[in-house]
């Protein structure tokens, strides 16, 4: 029988596709059919790691489009990348909804596309199919993008988005302010990728205009200033797999569920979870002084550090490090975090300040130390040092390195000041209650499923297909 059919379109970076993919299956669960389309290398590693044995159920279909670099090739320069999607995917995409809604028994009657993929929404819409843009990131950082034009007229960036000043930004009176350089386009390596992610922004912006929907992985009991700032941006997050009562997907890299039976034998809020995501790299030397920081704090510590972390081939570990640190710490190269951040065992991480990263350590409760490596991780850190007040940043010292002492000291302070885990179950407490019955993250969470349900094109012939 005919369902609605959405195609779920991520940013093919890992902190873009495990958001949107737990949304996708949040629209599954209510009964509409979703395809999912990924590049065809994370397709690969998506589908690859998945451990659930029925994959992502009959409703759900996985499927690839091209981004059209060969696939040996190194994905690694995203203005390369960037570029190369734009040209390709459109054209693909236009063909692969022909196709379905020659073929398949629901024609597509909604695109939801990462706001950064907004040639995804010019395709919906040229199309003529209702879509939604979704935001991954802080609405904070979206709350800039929209500003971008702002920000020219007043002389702080010029037209290719370069800071012109070093002057602090104020978006608004209540939201905290931001330095040019940490505008999430601002901060990447060269000036020509800035430029490429300037465009991307100012496409992200035009292309929030066409859709019918804006949704955002984030709640106004974290931002509300931001929200205020564009009633337009709905909240529906943190997207959390466990709202479900499911565990996460969507992984880059296989898992590695061990550490969790090495986390049940540690004492309650005794580990310090360590782990920056999927793009940060150290040097040698901040790689070595995080390992002996982590051994100097004395505490049990579980540490990811994924392959290619380090800028050598190897990763090489602090003379006799291993032996010494013995079972005191577990190093995987990527863990179940959802499932570590809510474990009873964790008393605190030490983070990269990606978004994803923080909504899990927020929605349990856990204090942050703060070691931010690009993009907008510099704003989200404000939030946690200034506006939560739920952890501290780690401070570089001349030779620009967070060194072994800093870590020892910063960890001792945060885990012996009891405000730190207060006001983290505080805002835990806030943010439970928006993605719970009755909040409103829950709500709009709610609206957009039913919208999608009612405005199903499929449904028109068979008004008694709708599965609520
Ligand atoms: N993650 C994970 N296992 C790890 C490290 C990270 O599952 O060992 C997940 C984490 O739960 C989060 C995502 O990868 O959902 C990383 O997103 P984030 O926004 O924190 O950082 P990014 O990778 O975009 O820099």
């Amino acid at each position: 029988m005919a369902k609605p059919h959405v195609l779920v379109i991520p940013y093919p970076a890992q902190g873009h596709v495990i958001p949107i993919l737990e949304l996708a299956q949040c629209l599954v669960t209510k009964g509409v059919k979703v395809t999912f389309i990924n590049t065809e290398v994370n397709h690969s590693l998506v589908t690859g790691n998945c451990l659930d044995k029925d994959g992502f159920g009959d409703l759900m279909q996985m499927v690839s489009l091209p981004d059209g670099i060969e696939s040996s090739e190194d994905r690694s320069d995203i203005r390369k990348l960037n570029l190369s999607m734009l040209q390709t995917m459109p054209r693909k995409l236009e063909e692969l909804i022909e196709k379905i809604n020659k073929e398949d028994s629901s024609k597509v009657s909604c695109v939801i596309a990462d706001d950064s993929m907004a040639w995804a929404i010019q395709v919906a819409k040229k199309m003529g199919i209702s879509s939604a843009a979704f935001w991954p990131a802080s609405v904070a950082t979206l709350a800039s993008i929209l500003s971008f034009q702002k920000m020219i007229d007043d002389g702080i960036i010029n037209k290719k988005g370069i800071p012109l000043s070093s002057e602090m930004i104020r978006l608004s009176e209540t939201m905290p302010p931001i330095k040019p350089q940490n505008l999430a386009w601002a901060c990447l390596e060269d000036t020509a990728t800035i430029e490429v992610f300037f465009q991307v922004a100012i496409q992200a912006e035009e292309a929030s205009r066409l859709t019918e929907w804006f949704i955002c992985n984030s709640c106004p009991e974290l931002e509300a200033a931001a929200f205020s700032l564009y009633p337009q941006l709905l909240p529906i997050g943190p997207l959390l797999a466990r709202n479900r009562l499911a565990d996460q997907a969507g992984h880059f890299w296989q898992e590695d569920s061990t550490c969790l039976a090495w986390l049940d034998q540690q004492p309650p809020r005794s580990v310090i979870y360590v782990a920056f995501g999927s793009f940060t790299i150290f040097n040698q030397t901040q790689f070595e002084e995080l390992a002996l920081g982590l051994e100097l704090s004395n505490r049990p510590f579980l540490w990811v550090v994924r392959p290619g972390m380090t800028k050598e081939t190897t990763t090489d570990y602090p003379d006799g490090y291993t032996e010494r640190i013995g079972s005191r710490g577990r190093i995987v190269s990527w863990a179940p975090q959802q499932k570590v951040l809510s474990h009873p065992s964790v008393a605190c991480i030490i983070s990269h300040c990606g978004w994803n990263s923080i909504l899990e350590g927020v929605a349990n409760g856990v204090p942050f130390l703060c070691l931010p490596y690009f993009g907008d991780q510099f704003h989200n850190e404000t939030y946690i040092c200034d506006i939560w007040k739920t952890g501290m940043g780690l401070e570089k010292d001349e030779a620009g390195i967070v060194t072994r002492g800093e870590i020892k000291s910063k960890v001792e302070k945060l885990l012996s000041e009891k405000t730190f885990r207060v006001k983290a179950l505080y805002i835990k407490e806030k943010v439970t209650s928006s993605v719970s019955k009755g909040g409103c993250s829950h709500k709009n969470l709610n609206n957009f499923i039913e919208w999608i349900q009612q405005n199903d094109t499929n449904a028109k012939d068979q008004p008694d297909s709708i599965e609520t």
